[in-house]
């Protein structure tokens, strides 16, 4: 970037603070739980017609898609941040200063990297800069639990085969997701003919059955690879009638999540071997459903992924003066990475409490975060 530009996007983004954090209290109030981003969506799309900005539209998926420039077709650039958060409908959604923190469910994960972003975007809208080649702008949905990456599938689906480079903001700026952990999640649901524990004792009981499954999905080994992590968990049970029924039903919700491909699909064949053999040894009836499924890989080209966490390390660290950390987790990098698609995932914000009614961030990060967001967007526009 020319000396001239930095200083015209310094001005820009001191002047835009205001702005962004107006923009950020009222997303922050619109629910917007997973698959129910239609509010959010309408607002975001009005507001990039606002600014100028061309050929906006909304897909059936909910994501509000802006694309740049298409005349080389392929080779895209694509930038995203998510517009779904973890908390249902019925969530208060009170936006609170307290003294240098801004308080509100949502506001960090996804919403501040949002608005970081679309400010970018009304730098480039407004002052007409053109891109090197085709990029495109995403406000995603359904990132976050059971949306399941809905959003960012549907993208990868219309566009397939023609993103090289992808980039989700997500998170905090002290840290770079640079690999991404896939998992899949089930809900496993035993039923028996139940009874009265005195009068039909003996009969088979749904939660002591799902208690022996419980026992040898523990105790499938997980599989072993250098500098690589297999996990498996079970989150929730639940089932029966009364203290003295003879459980008629009985459920759990069961994952497992890797950062290796081939380890999480390891899994996959153990769990349902497991499964199907536990199948022969009941008298319950046994189903499985598939509630979560993110799926995990590499960028095929390791070089490019190296580059661009590179850049963004750099530009995180020179511009906030503290350290950027890369990690590993679950995110929007998901599919692509699983496409062997290079993908980053840098953060706009500093803040804490995501997931909890006590999110938060430091107001003084937006500013921050702002000029990071356009230091890596803008590498990729004429300045
Ligand atoms: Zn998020």
């Amino acid at each position: 970037m020319k000396k001239e530009s930095e200083k015209e996007l310094d001005e820009y983004i001191a002047s835009s603070v205001k702005d962004a954090e107006e923009l950020l209290e009222k997303l922050c109030t619109i629910p917007a739980p997973s698959g129910y981003e239609d509010e959010r969506a309408a607002f975001i799309k009005n507001w990039l017609d606002d600014i100028g900005a061309e050929g906006v539209y909304i897909d059936e998926a909910k994501n509000v898609v802006f694309p740049v420039a298409f005349e080389n077709g392929n080779g895209l650039v694509c930038f995203e941040a998510h517009t779904d958060t973890v908390f249902p409908a019925p969530t208060p959604l009170n936006y609170v200063r307290d003294g240098d923190k801004l308080l509100c469910p949502g506001i960090g994960d996804d919403t501040a990297n949002l608005v970081n972003m679309l400010m970018t975007l009304r730098f480039i809208v407004t002052r007409k800069i053109k891109p090197r080649r085709g990029v495109i702008f995403v406000a995603n949905s359904c990132e976050e639990g059971l949306g399941n990456l809905k959003g960012t599938k549907r993208i990868f689906s219309d566009y397939a085969g023609r993103i090289e480079r992808f980039f989700s903001f997500d998170g905090d700026y002290n840290r770079i997701y640079t690999e991404c952990v896939g998992s899949h999640r089930y809900r496993i649901e035993l039923k028996t003919e139940g009874g009265h524990s005195w009068g039909h004792f003996g009969n088979t009981n749904a939660i002591t059955e799902l208690s022996k499954l419980i026992v040898k999905l523990s105790q499938i080994p997980l599989p072993v690879k250098d500098g690589k992590k297999t996990t498996f968990n079970v989150g929730v049970i639940g089932g029966g009638t009364s203290v003295n029924t003879i459980a008629q039903n009985a459920f759990a919700l069961y994952e497992y999540r890797s950062d290796d491909a081939d380890s999480l699909h390891l899994m996959k064949e153990r769990f349902y071997e497991t499964l199907l053999a536990f199948k022969n040894e009941t008298k319950a009836e046994v189903s499985v459903e598939l509630v979560g499924d993110r799926p995990c890989g590499e960028a095929k080209d390791k070089l490019l992924q190296e580059e661009m966490i590179n850049r963004a390390v750099k530009i995180c660290e020179e511009t906030s003066g503290l350290e950027c950390k890369r990690i590993s987790g679950s995110t929007d990098c998901n599919v692509p990475l699983s496409l062997g698609v290079a993908a980053i995932c840098p953060g706009l914000i500093l803040g804490g409490g995501a997931h909890t009614r006590e999110e938060w961030i430091y107001s003084d990060s937006i500013k921050v975060g702002m000029k990071i967001g356009a230091k890596i967007i803008l590498d990729y526009f004429e300045l």
